[in-house]
């Protein structure tokens, strides 16, 4: 089984000495959330993690959910991992203090979800919905529907879904066929099937609050057409007590890679009774408050799989001994792996990247929160153009590394990481849903490239690139060779950016097939701007705590001369063009 220890010294340097963020220390609301009150959050976080959850991501993978006589049965342990989950509250988090939440803002609950991801994805994912589901509501339902369906969902007691995806339709929402006919009543009877539903189904709450699109009767087609509706399991009757059970029924749960222990559910609507949220035919625009911020934290389920195979294969490079390395001065017989060469470069790439997308998210965090509730409209706005820009690549990137961090920590394992008694090939299969789920990473790509570099706003890309110059303007001596690298990758970005504005107008398929290369490219200049933030406290207050800062540079070091370099060959490739590509005849 892998073992883990939650992080709590990284978060809490990030929290405490990246927070010089003017804008986000404006927000009133969490003048009150100190470094003694978030540093007692994570012990405890911590402690659930480690202790309770981590078990279960094995005792799933063993024992993968199942659909008994129409209902779902979540592995053994799960039930009450979650009963403890909830009494502590860990739910509420994030949640309005109005519906019982504790308003902690994302820059804590973000790190509560990386120890969660590290511990076990698949539980992970029944909280996970109903938190999105809560954004969603809490931002476009009616107070009645709030006052209704939040609290109990901050509490746990009742779980929440996306129900977007369909037979026919995954990437292309437009083609959904899912219908909702009006009642006299106000209300809809929706009826159609739902596919591949994260937590569709499961014994571990009360009621489960399915948010679902679908096309009202008198709708146009495609993606205009589509609104968004709240469907209970549960009928909820006005005082709020469960009444009866509406017509949805679980047709069957998929046999799955990874995640075994969550319940994929086909779902199917029969009549089902549901209360429109939002405006009608803008439900996808509604959808997108929720998705948005699952792309952010699905960014993080690949930073917190990549943080457990790290810890595990560091762990196992000092205990296995093989081969000499090249300066052992005698023949001892073998030596750990850790002293080869090609190890350590290995173990050091994983450790840059997961510290440096660490760092990064705690910035997307922070802009986050000034998007929504800075009090100057203006500032919101800026905030909320940065936060779009970066949300597809934090979900590309992170997840996408996550499955080189899994693959290369199998790969210091040897056999032993692939057979299963280490648990580390159960990181690479759960790993593996992140890049295609919550929109795959092609679509994060093309949504970058198409939609985010540019907006009514002005030109995003431009306006985050003048950032981060002005960002790293510092003048410390030994920061400069770090800038110097970064600087010159920004050049790479900005070029490739013209080149992507430019065949945008009239070849399409030119930028189709650069937007993989382009969304990495802009990752890994955000990445290593985080790094810049991180050095610039590192050497500042490096007396304070020499062994820390000095391992942050050193492993700075390594992501500037050996990462931060990839760029160079993804701009080449992706600018040769796709005519080559477009030409070719598959037989
Ligand atoms: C375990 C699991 C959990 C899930 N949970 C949920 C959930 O809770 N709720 C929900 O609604 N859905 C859920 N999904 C569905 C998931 O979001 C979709 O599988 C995903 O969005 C891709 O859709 P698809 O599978 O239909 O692939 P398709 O849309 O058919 O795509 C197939 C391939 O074509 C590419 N592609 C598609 N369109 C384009 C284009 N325009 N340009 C270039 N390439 C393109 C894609 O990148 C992909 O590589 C889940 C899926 C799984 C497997």
């Amino acid at each position: 089984m892998t073992t883990y220890i939650a992080p709590i010294e990284d978060m809490m340097f990030l929290f405490e000495k990246l927070r010089n963020n003017k804008n986000y220390n404006e927000i009133k609301k969490y003048e009150e959330v100190t470094p003694e009150l978030v540093k007692n959050i994570l012990e405890e976080a911590a402690k659930i993690n480690q202790n309770i959850i981590l078990p279960l991501a094995k005792t799933g993978d063993e024992n993968p959910t199942v659909l008994e006589n129409g209902v779902v049965i979540t592995p053994p342990g799960y039930k009450e991992a979650y009963k403890k989950f909830i009494e502590d509250g860990w739910t509420s988090l994030s949640c309005d203090p109005k519906y019982g939440g504790q308003g902690m803002p994302k820059t804590v609950s973000a790190f509560f979800d990386e120890m969660l991801s590290s511990a076990s994805l698949s539980f992970k994912l029944y909280s996970e919905l109903s938190i999105g589901a809560y954004n969603c509501i809490s931002h476009h339902a009616s107070d009645s529907i709030k006052n209704k369906f939040l609290p109990k969902m901050v509490e746990g007691k009742w779980s929440g879904t996306m129900c977007l995806t369909e037979p026919v339709c995954g990437t292309d929402l437009g083609l959904l066929k899912t219908k909702a006919v009006e009642q006299s009543d106000g209300t809809f009877k929706l009826t159609g099937q739902k596919i591949f539903i994260t937590s569709g189904d499961h014994d571990l709450t009360e009621n489960i609050i399915h948010l679902v699109i679908a096309r009202a009767s008198d709708s146009p087609k495609g993606t205009k057409g589509i609104s968004l509706f709240l469907v209970p399991k549960f009928i909820v009757k006005d005082d709020g007590s469960i009444g009866s059970r509406n017509g949805i029924s679980t047709g069957s749960i998929e046999s799955k890679m990874g995640i075994k222990g969550s319940a994929t559910c086909v779902l199917n609507f029969d009549d089902a009774t549901g209360y429109m949220i939002g405006p009608k035919n803008k439900g996808l625009s509604s959808m997108f408050t929720m998705m948005n911020l699952e792309r952010i934290v699905v960014g993080i389920q690949g930073l917190g799989i990549s943080e457990i195979a790290y810890q595990n294969s560091l762990n196992y490079a000092k205990e296995r001994k093989q081969g000499n390395a090249n300066n052992t001065k005698a023949n001892n017989g073998a030596d750990f792996i850790i002293e080869h060469a090609d190890i350590r470069k290995s173990l050091l790439n994983m450790k840059s990247i997961i510290e440096g997308e660490r760092a990064l998210c705690f910035w997307l965090s922070q802009q986050t929160e000034v998007s929504l509730y800075h009090t100057d409209e203006k500032i919101r706005q800026e905030a909320s153009d940065l936060v779009s820009l970066i949300t597809p690549v934090v979900k590309a990137l992170f997840t996408d590394m996550g499955m080189e961090i899994t693959s290369d920590a199998m790969q210091i394992y040897g056999g032993y990481g692939y057979t299963k008694d280490q648990g580390i090939e159960q990181l690479y299969r759960d790993n593996r849903i992140t890049p295609i789920y919550e929109g795959t990473n092609s679509v994060q790509a093309i949504d970058l490239v198409f939609r985010k570099l540019v907006n009514k706003n002005g030109d995003i890309i431009d306006k985050y690139i003048s950032l981060i110059k002005k960002d790293i303007l510092i003048k410390e001596e030994k920061i400069n060779p770090f800038v110097k690298k970064l600087n010159e990758n920004i050049e790479i970005l900005f070029k490739f950016t013209n080149w992507v504005k430019e065949k945008s107008k009239n070849s399409k398929d030119d930028v189709s097939a650069a937007c993989n290369d382009y969304l990495k490219v802009l990752g890994l200049v955000a990445t290593a701007h985080a790094w810049v933030k991180v050095l610039e406290v590192s050497f500042k207050d490096y007396e304070n705590n020499k062994k820390f800062y000095e391992e942050k540079i050193q492993t700075a070091n390594f992501f500037f001369n050996r990462v931060l370099p990839r760029i160079e060959s993804y701009y080449l490739t992706a600018t040769s063009g796709s005519k080559y590509i477009m030409d070719f005849k598959f037989n």
